[in-house]
């Protein structure tokens, strides 16, 4: 899932997902496949337009400068993905435009006028899952209901597919649990924002924006194209193999997404009904037993630490879909064990080493995505050949593989000690 670029910069729960998906993505090619492994900005949203407004500034700047941020952290990373979109470029809202115009000819996008969930400090209509304990989701400001004319898409006609839809996926059972149970209550999506920086709405007259859930709904299908004349050229069409995202969005994104690509499957656009075949949410990384806020002053800063330490640590800290406890004092561990690679696979010798057990015990791993057991593998692998003097061409094999999960790594170098620095010949982030 691609992120919403906000001015606090990427955080640990970003690096969570995309350092150790990334790292999945360089096992599958490591294994001789070709991975797409695509990424872009949900730049459209009422934060970037709320403090613009606060301190007086237009939004676009504000949301380039932090999306500014997330590049330098991206490649920081060290990661693989091929920046693809922008959701606030005319490239891209052209497209949303577009979507609107065809949801509009086929009845499925209209306007009516029915009691809504005002935010009086956002000065915007909500979805009702935006509206937390009669409280905006945003500001914490109560909601109050106002009587307005809305644009809305008709969701509901699409509720019996929806949820027939959910036996064909892979997907957390806790997840389809959520979205059978918001589709035994489903209204029609209130699409129409009172905001300035987001899609304009392409009726004539029309002020309002789109939510920026419908930017959402279809960006991973634009990420397989530049087109600007097709939506999606004939042949292009790939399914999503893999979604990677949290699990709070296990109902209004993955339902939206979800009915606009069935829209699109009625207009013979895609050929398939559902958009993804796996979907897999991250854990949530804590600490000191509390989820990491900035409010909350437990927030850890990935940019405080070595990036391939710090990728390897959260693929030890647990179960990739529980996440685990931060300790500063065990990420330490991950830095002695990379010296110790590196200083074993820096003395040649000519003792032989049967690499494929292993290779066979990590592929595995990583397909179950056991990151936390890759890495245990790892420190067993060396524990047992320690002794042993692999040859110029067996150290090359093992560092491959450890570079696979610590993309800065060098055998016989003393790197990996100090963050910052970008030690692989990889392209980041485009
Ligand atoms: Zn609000």
């Amino acid at each position: 899932m691609f992120p919403y670029p906000s001015a606090a910069g990427l955080h640990l729960g970003h690096y969570y997902n995309y350092a150790i998906i990334d790292s999945y993505c360089r096992w599958l090619r490591h294994r001789g496949m070709t991975v797409f492994q695509p990424f872009g900005y949900d730049a459209f949203g009422l934060p970037a337009e709320n403090y613009a407004r606060k301190v007086g500034r237009d939004p676009v700047d504000v949301t380039y400068e932090n999306i500014e941020q997330f590049r330098q952290q991206m490649v920081r990373m060290n990661t693989c993905y091929d920046e693809r979109l922008v959701t606030c470029e005319p490239s891209y809202v052209k497209w949303t435009q577009w979507m609107f115009t065809r949801l509009h000819e086929r009845g499925l996008a209209y306007k009516a006028w029915s009691e809504v969930n005002w935010c009086p400090s956002c000065e915007t209509v909500l979805a009702n899952e935006q509206v937390i304990h009669d409280h905006c989701e945003r500001c914490g400001s109560a909601v109050e209901l106002r009587n307005l004319n809305q644009w809305y898409f008709r969701i509901t006609d699409y509720r019996d597919r929806l949820i027939a839809g959910l036996d064909r996926i892979d997907m957390p059972e806790s997840t389809k649990r959520m979205q059978r149970a918001w589709l035994a209550d489903l209204k029609d999506w209130c699409v129409s924002r009172q905001r300035q920086w987001g899609c304009p709405i392409p009726i004539e007259g029309e002020t309002d924006t789109l939510d920026t859930f419908v930017d959402s709904s279809f960006y991973y299908l634009r990420y397989l194209t530049d087109s600007d004349t097709e939506f999606l050229p004939e042949g292009c069409y790939q399914p999503v193999d893999l979604y990677v995202g949290g699990a709070e969005h296990a109902c209004m994104h993955l339902i939206y997404a979800r009915f606009i690509h069935m829209v699109l499957f009625d207009m013979g656009i895609v050929p398939q009904e559902e958009p993804f075949r796996k979907v897999i949410h991250q854990g949530v990384i804590k600490k000191d037993g509390a989820k990491m806020s900035k409010s909350k002053g437990n927030a850890v800063s990935p940019d405080d630490y070595d990036p391939d330490e710090l990728r390897l640590y959260l693929m030890f800290i647990g179960p990739y879909s529980e996440g685990g406890e931060w300790s500063d004092q065990h990420i330490v561990g991950q830095r002695r064990f990379l010296s110790r690679m590196q200083r074993w696979l820096g003395e040649r010798g000519s003792d032989p080493i049967d690499l494929s057990p292993f290779e066979t015990q990590v592929d595995r791993d990583v397909r179950a995505f056991k990151f936390n057991k890759v890495v245990s593998g790892f420190m067993e692998f060396y524990n047992r050949h320690k002794h042993l003097r692999p040859d110029e061409k067996m150290a090359r094999q093992v560092e491959e593989m450890l570079r696979v999960f610590a993309p800065g790594f060098r055998a016989g170098h003393s790197g990996g000690e100090e963050g910052g620095k970008l030690l692989t010949g990889q392209t980041a982030v485009a």
